[in-house]
């Protein structure tokens, strides 16, 4: 389904509801960012520090003060301001003078919702935006008994390669900007807040992407989100999850920063053989060098780390493989880690599927047996390829990839 003015989105979705969401499409669309010279997100007040916030109303002419207004308005009452500057009207301790001024430059439109599709009884609903050059992302949102969880995209595509995910099918777009990421989260928290549902409390960065490639503006989001209101949106550090292919020298950075964020190491083969196909980045940074990197970050945040396992049919998910991987975390000390296997979510076209459901038991028996945690993660919103290695992006109908998870 396409709004007026837009181009087609995603390959067609079978069951579940779609629907076109979003207000009027403002401007020109310009189409993803080939063979043009990337124009910068615009600025938003999220990704500023709060210094910064200061300095940018006051360099429009308002007091300092302003600032903090804007971010109550922002991050505590989750307001949202439309392309024509709707929502500003009521941010009523503003002067009426400055609303939109001030929302014009400092809360605009960086995500454009195209299409929504919800599957899971209306609990599972991803959503695809535009950005503002074009370029296609995808966030879901989770609903829970227990908690709301959102997953995001930290880029437009991926550059990694993984040969099973979709997203690494299409290659890299670009990077988002810290703002364009915390948007999906305030988007999804903005959701809740209109249905009177519970407030998103997770986030997981397994939409498309590798956070830890676009690492600066991953951690301005993280600490905008984690930042106490009305600084930022002040979730719980341990509620976000970051994602990684295994990037070596980033995951040690982050280890540093002295948040205690759950990290998930997307492993997939615990052999260097075997894990060079699947993850090409393997080449570079090995089986071992990722697990060691794995294992100082438990020992210096304090956190468990998850192994991410993708089980495909008959190609990683040997009995052999299980106690192999269990050796290699058991070698490196217990109570540090857990591993989620998933069953893998086949992409078009792909020549491998996920293994059958006796061969995924004896594989979690195997760590379990090996005193290592299992869970199998769940799968929410297969259907609507809001599931891992599904999602649509990039203006064409590819399908790309946007995984999600329980933390
Ligand atoms: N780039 C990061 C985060 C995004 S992918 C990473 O790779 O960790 C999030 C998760 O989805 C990763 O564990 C990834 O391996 C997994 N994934 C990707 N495609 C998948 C597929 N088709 N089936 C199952 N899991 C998939
Ligand atoms: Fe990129 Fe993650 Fe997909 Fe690999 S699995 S291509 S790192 S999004």
């Amino acid at each position: 389904m396409t709004l007026p003015g837009s181009e087609p989105v995603g390959g067609p979705v079978g069951g579940p509801v779609g629907r076109a969401v979003g207000g009027p499409v403002r401007g020109v669309v310009t189409g993803p960012v080939t063979g043009r010279r990337p124009v910068r997100p615009p600025r938003h007040l999220a990704e500023l520090t709060e210094a910064e916030r200061v300095e940018a109303v006051v360099a429009l002419g308002e007091k300092g003060f302003r600032a903090r207004q804007l971010a109550v308005h922002y991050f505590e009452h989750l307001v949202g301001i439309g392309p024509e500057g709707e929502g500003a009207e009521g941010m009523t301790d503003l002067p009426a003078a400055s609303r939109t001024r001030l929302a014009a430059a400092l809360l605009p439109v960086l995500l454009t919702g195209v299409r929504e599709l919800t599957c899971d009884a209306g609990q599972t609903v991803k959503t695809v935006w535009r950005l503002h050059d074009g370029a296609l992302v995808e966030s879901v949102l989770m609903r829970y008994p227990d908690r709301v969880t959102v997953c995001a995209s930290s880029q437009a595509g991926c550059g990694m390669g993984c040969p099973f995910c979709a997203t690494g099918q299409a290659g890299l777009t670009r990077n988002l900007s810290a703002a364009e990421i915390i948007e999906q989260v305030m988007a999804a928290a903005r959701v809740q807040a209109g249905v009177g549902g519970p407030r998103v409390g997770n986030v997981v960065f397994m939409g498309m992407g590798e956070p830890l490639a676009n690492y600066r503006p991953l951690l301005v989001a993280v600490r905008a989100l984690t930042s106490p209101s009305p600084a930022g949106l002040g979730l719980s550090a341990r509620g976000l999850t970051v994602s990684t292919v295994g990037l070596v020298p980033a995951m040690d950075r982050l280890a540093g920063e002295g948040l205690p964020l759950t990290l998930a190491l997307s492993l997939h083969a615990p052999d260097d053989d075997l894990r060079d196909e699947l993850v090409p980045v393997n080449t570079r940074w090995p089986v071992r060098e990722v697990l060691d990197a794995a294992r100082r970050y438990a020992g210096s945040t304090g956190r468990r780390v998850s192994i991410e396992y993708a089980l495909i049919r008959d190609v990683n998910d040997h009995p052999w493989r299980a106690r192999a991987l269990a050796g290699e975390l058991n070698r490196r000390g217990r109570g540090w880690v857990h591993v989620n296997p998933i069953p893998l979510n086949p992409t078009p076209g792909s020549r491998w599927t996920a293994s059958n459901p006796d061969v995924e038991s004896e594989f979690v028996t195997i760590l379990r047996e090996a005193g290592i945690p299992t869970t199998i993660r769940d799968t929410r919103g297969r259907e609507i390829d809001g599931a891992c290695g599904q999602l649509a992006a990039g203006g064409t109908d590819r399908p790309q990839a946007l995984a999600q998870s329980r933390p």
